[in-house]
């Protein structure tokens, strides 16, 4: 039954694969495990453990399967009118309409699933994860995952199912046969996050860790503004590597800004304050979750733009 289930996200230009719903509590050991080792910050693994879902969903009162989906994501292109001109500001694969994403993703699941069984998305599960361990996605050096034909640009979904699953590739996470020898994404880094020598990412100088803090916390002083190249997240090593060579073009216009529009972003504070127009505008790329990172964020790729204070 599971079998048909993914056979049928596959023909619907899907990748998908499945594990046992007790799989998940093992993740957790595995992110406690690395912070015991001092191979991840234990403050990055706190803010990890306590952002994750690591529980079935009270939806799935019966829950036998997690089916891990993804589907393709371009990265999104916004533009920013400022001082006369346009600034164009990339966001990577998965950061926009996530939430509503995952929700189509979790209907045309339940929708595949004979009655009675029941399936509910898991919105925050460690996704990426458990794609890696499940088999559908490999590592890369950078610490990002890669699918055949997708390369790093999709978006992944956990859905929680009550379809039995008693077995299903479980591997230890290890980099793409085709990092052994390359060290592109290395060079492309400008922190120097992505270690030759072992495998788990800098994730204290990972510019995506910092510019997806809280919109209070400043960037350290060690980040130079010109390294900044997204909105939120950061695409350099991707870029850079050759696993993406067929999906660079995979790339939307996203909405535009107006100058009077860019200005109220580097001084927003709450959805509220914002004119009614603009509101809709984010809401309709689902950028309003972005909202409080931006004003620091946004300000970085402006030339002679500080966060404003709020008006
Ligand atoms: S750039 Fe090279 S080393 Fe880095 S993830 Fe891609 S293939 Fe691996
Ligand atoms: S996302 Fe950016 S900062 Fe992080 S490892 Fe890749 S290039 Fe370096």
């Amino acid at each position: 039954m599971l079998a048909e289930v993914l056979a049928k996200l596959e023909a619907g230009g899907h990748r998908a694969a499945a594990v046992p719903v007790g799989r998940l509590e093992e993740l957790r050991e595995h992110y406690e495990d690395l912070s015991r080792r001092g191979q991840l910050d234990e403050c990055i693994a706190r803010e990890l453990l306590e952002g994750l879902s690591l529980r079935p969903p009270e939806a799935v009162p019966r829950p036998r399967s997690l089916i891990v989906v993804a589907t393709r994501d371009p990265v999104v292109c916004c533009t920013f009118r400022w001082q006369g001109g346009e600034v164009s500001i990339p966001v990577p694969p998965t950061y926009l309409h996530l939430r509503r994403k995952s929700e189509e993703v979790a209907r045309a699941v339940a929708d595949l699933l004979p009655r009675p069984y029941l399936a509910a998305s898991l919105i925050n599960a460690p996704h990426k994860l458990l794609a890696v361990r499940s088999g559908l996605a490999r590592y890369g050096r950078n610490n990002i995952s890669y699918i055949s034909g997708f390369g790093s640009f999709y978006g992944l979904t956990t859905v929680c199912t009550e379809l039995p699953c008693d077995e299903g590739a479980w591997l230890v996470p290890s980099m793409m046969p085709r990092c052994e020898g390359c060290t592109l994404c290395v060079s492309a880094c400008p922190t120097g996050a992505i270690p030759e020598d072992r495998f788990l990412l800098r994730a204290e100088l990972c510019i995506t860790n910092w510019n997806e803090k809280p919109g209070e916390v400043p960037f350290p002083e060690w980040l130079a503004r010109d390294w900044h190249d997204c909105l939120v997240g950061c695409l350099h090593c991707q870029l850079a590597c050759p696993e993406n060579e067929a999906v660079l073009d995979y790339q939307e216009p996203g909405p535009s800004f107006t100058e009077d529009e860019t200005e109220a972003l580097l001084r927003a504070g709450r959805p509220g304050d914002l004119p009614h127009r603009l509101k809709e505008k984010l809401e309709n790329w689902d950028l309003q979750v972005w909202l409080g990172v931006l004003p620091r964020n946004l300000a970085v790729h402006l030339p002679g733009a500080d966060r404003r204070p709020p008006g």
